[in-house]
Order: C-alpha cells, then structure tokens, then sequence
C-alpha cells in the first residue's frame, strides 16, 4: 500500500566518539523514506530543500524507488542544516547548531497523486506542519504515524498537543515521553499519551530497545546488540521507516502485525547506526535484511520447560 512521507531532508554535521563528519546528507525524511524503500511502494516524499542540495542523493532516492515529485528546490535557497554531538555512551547528545533555511518558510504541497496514500508518515517538523499535512489529505489515510523531538515540546507543546488528537501511532524516545508526559514511568508516560489521542505509543529506548503500548497491550523487542556502533544518527527515523514501511507492506495494522513492524524497524535501525548518516541504508538487500530479523527473533527466543 502507499505511503507518504513529509520531514527534514537535511545536511547533518556530526561527531561521535569515533570521529566527525563535515556536511553529510541527512534529515528526517531521508532516513525514513530509505528505510521504508525496502518494504513498500508507492514510497512518497514530501519535503523542501534548498538549490545548494545535490542531485546525486535525489537519484538515490529515484534508485530507491521514492516518489520525489513532492520534494520542493527552492532556488537561492540553502537546505537545512543540523549539527549534533554525541557523549561517549552514544545514547545522549547535544544539538551542536541549527540553521533552518528552507524550513523556515516550509509550507508543505502534496502532489494530487499522494494526496490518496493509505499510510502517512509525519517525520519530524513542526507540529503545526504535521497538522498542515494531515488537513491536505484527500482521504483520512488508514494509519498515521508522527514522531517529534524534545525541541517540540520545549517550543510548540499547544501545536503539538493539537496535532496528537489527528494521529494514531507517536513514537519518542523515553525522555520525550518522560517530558510530554510528566511521568516517569514509562508505562504510565505511555497511558498519558494515549489518553491524548494516539492510541498507539513507541517508546523507543535507543541500544536497549523499543516498547510498543497498543491499548491496553504491551510488546517489546531488543536492540541488537552489536559490536560497533559507528553513528546512532537517524536511527529512530529509520526505525520509524521500517515500521510502518513494513505494516503498508501488509495493510495490517493490527496489534499483532505491530509486533512484526516493531522487529523489522529494530532490524533497520541496526543497520543504520553501522556507519555515518544514512551510508549504511543505501545498498542492502532482503536476504541481509531478513538475516538480521532472524537474529532479533533467536535473540530472545526460549523455551519453558
Ligand atoms: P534521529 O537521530 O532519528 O533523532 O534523527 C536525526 C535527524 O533529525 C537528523 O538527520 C537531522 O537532520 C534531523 N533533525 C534534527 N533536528 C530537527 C528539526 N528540528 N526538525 C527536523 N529535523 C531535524
């Protein structure tokens, strides 16, 4: 089934404690459209850059099979730019600089062609972009998935809290749920929010996995753990991109088949954190893919006896 997604597409600059990147590219939407590329088509961009973003990435894209005739290039315009640095357990970081360019103005047109996709994806933006977006829909899309940042909830909590009662799906890491909630429970940040509106919440927890609350229900998969983690960078987003990338796939989006999004988004995020930026999701293949969901299931695998 189709999928749109709007968010970021980016330069990033970033430093780990295994080295530093000038101007990568990077963003919201980059990470997830790639990620979602390996399960589903139409896979549909909607985002804004500036004149100074390279064509080689936008043929990726293509190469990927992403849509990207809602990808906007604005002329005498620079595309966004972001910078982070790590500490050393790789878990936290600080936002070293933002410059917002093209997202300053960003006013998001939906080509008539994705105004009809059955999943919607909203990257992380603005809230009152994300709402802009849902209300341009043609149809109500089957799911709607939204993921934010602390900046959100520092900035725009009314917009944000506004824009919740529109969505199905948020997923946050466990200190923005802390923060949007005010709980610290986990399990109680997840029924506060779901009393906000998503009746789904992730609770995405970095190296050591990702909660999902369905109702009244809850799952949980691991992170893999992995040898070397080069740059956490992107990982939610791709995350994200699997996920639903994997329910469109199906069309299912039961608790059930959650479960199954929730281990094959893991499986992306593991690849992504590999190398820098989103390098790592440019040319994997299904059986690479598919070996990786079948180490999460051996992982935690066991018998009663
Ligand atoms: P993640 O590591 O999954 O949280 O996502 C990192 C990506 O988010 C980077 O590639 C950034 O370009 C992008 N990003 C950071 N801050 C913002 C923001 N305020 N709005 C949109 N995208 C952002």
């Amino acid at each position: 089934m189709s999928l749109l997604t709007v968010g970021s597409v980016a330069f990033d600059a970033l430093e780990t404690p295994f080295g530093k990147t000038d101007k990568i590219i990077g963003g919201s939407a980059t990470y997830i459209t790639l990620s979602a590329s390996y399960f589903t088509k139409p896979n549909n961009l909607v985002a804004v850059v500036g004149d100074d973003f390279p064509q080689s990435m936008i043929d990726i894209f293509h190469e990927h099979g992403v849509d990207t005739q809602g990808l906007e290039i604005r002329n005498g315009e620079k595309t966004f730019f972001w910078s982070g640095k790590y500490h050393n357990d790789m878990n936290t970081r600080d936002t070293v600089e933002v410059q917002l360019n093209v997202m300053e103005h960003f006013d998001p047109v939906i080509p008539e062609a994705h105004r009809h996709s059955e999943f919607l994806m909203l990257g992380n933006t603005s809230p009152a972009i994300q709402k802009k977006v849902i209300e341009r829909m043609a149809v109500r899309p089957k799911l709607i998935m939204l993921d934010t940042m602390n900046l959100w909830i520092d900035i725009a909590l009314d917009d944000l809290r506004e824009v919740l009662t529109m969505v199905d799906v948020i997923t946050v890491n466990d200190e923005e749920a802390r923060q949007l909630s005010g709980q610290y429970s986990l399990v109680k940040a997840a029924a506060a929010i779901q009393a906000m509106g998503p009746e789904t919440v992730i609770i995405k927890k970095g190296e050591h996995g990702a909660l999902l609350f369905h109702g009244p229900s809850i799952f949980f998969a691991p992170a893999l753990p992995l040898e070397d983690v080069f740059d956490p960078t992107g990982a939610g987003d791709t995350f994200a991109g699997g996920f639903i990338g994997y329910l469109a796939s199906t069309g299912d989006v039961s608790f059930n088949n959650m479960k199954r999004g929730l281990i094959y988004g893991s499986a992306m995020a593991s690849f992504c954190v590999e190398k820098f930026g989103a390098e790592r999701l440019f040319n994997l293949s299904t059986d690479e893919i598919n070996e990786r969901v079948a180490k999460f299931v051996k992982l935690s695998a066991f018998e009663i006896v």
